[in-house]
């Protein structure tokens, strides 16, 4: 059986993910009112029959769509409660519900998001590496911020993979040019530029930001000077509000495409010029 039919035969079995938080605690307490006991106990038993790791595997899936999910889960059974604790599971927890920056931080959720930071949470390090990188502070550590945000691209997450196939789309180093290029490629196939530039932008726009530390490689992608590949024509309209707008079209050009986004990055995003 492959990962992902075990992950589905899985959750069916427990019949969780799809559930809404209130739901999760809504039907437990049905359960606990309705449930013949044998039906309860079988649950229960269906529950301690699967391995850990697959209900790590799935508890970890719930919590990267919903913090608030994992915690009504912990409520429901010792069982759950244990799998919660494991480092995978802090790992992928999905902090949309925490604003970037904790103007007025209480202790109860800077001990939860401490923790999240030294489980290595996906989430954490780029919010980190945004932080270390564009803080406006020189004490930040700049390599400690970029480090971050490449791990954070390493492990999958789009907005951080947005962000650092700029800065390297950026750089004056061909090479680190053409990795850039690769990571941008990838979320333009994926339909998710726009949607990351947007969620980058609103968090920078939510700090004091050091543009300076974005190296500003003057010479353009497209070395053409003429009318390139239809550009022209669409470039009046090429407002890419959404990534509908975004179409991989081959008869225009790429280079022109990524231009178009440096300057965007460079205008909107660090307000330099
Ligand atoms: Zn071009």
């Amino acid at each position: 059986m492959t990962g992902s039919r075990v992950m589905k035969k899985a959750k069916a079995k427990l019949n969780i993910t799809t559930m809404t938080g209130s739901r999760i605690k809504k039907k437990a307490k049905n359960k606990r009112r309705h449930t013949p006991n044998n039906e309860s106990h079988s649950s229960s038993a269906a529950i301690k029959s699967l391995p850990r790791d697959l209900l790590v595997e799935v508890i970890a899936n719930v919590a990267s769509h919903s913090f608030i999910d994992l915690h009504n889960l912990k409520k429901c059974s010792k069982d759950f409660l244990n799998a919660t604790e494991d480092n995978y599971v802090w790992q992928q927890v999905s902090l949309e519900t925490f604003p970037f920056i904790e103007w007025y931080p209480m202790e109860k959720k800077s001990s939860f998001l401490e923790r999240c930071r030294k489980s290595g949470n996906i989430e954490s390090l780029y919010r980190e590496g945004l932080r270390e990188y564009f803080n406006h502070d020189p004490s930040g550590n700049i390599n400690h911020g970029l480090e971050f945000l490449k791990v954070a691209t390493q492990k999958g997450h789009k907005e951080a993979k947005y962000v650092y196939g700029m800065i390297l789309l950026c750089s004056k180093d061909d090479d680190l040019r053409k990795q850039g290029l690769e990571h941008m490629r990838f979320l333009r196939k994926s339909k998710c530029v726009i949607s990351c530039r947007k969620k980058v932008q609103r968090f920078l726009r939510s700090m004091w930001t050091n543009n300076s530390m974005v190296e500003h490689n003057l010479s353009t992608l497209c070395n053409c000077k003429s009318t390139c590949n239809g550009w022209r024509v669409k470039r009046g309209r090429w407002f890419l509000l959404d990534d509908d707008d975004d179409d991989y079209d081959t008869s225009l050009c790429e280079y022109c495409r990524w231009d178009h986004e440096i300057k965007y990055f460079y205008n909107r995003l660090l307000n330099a010029y």
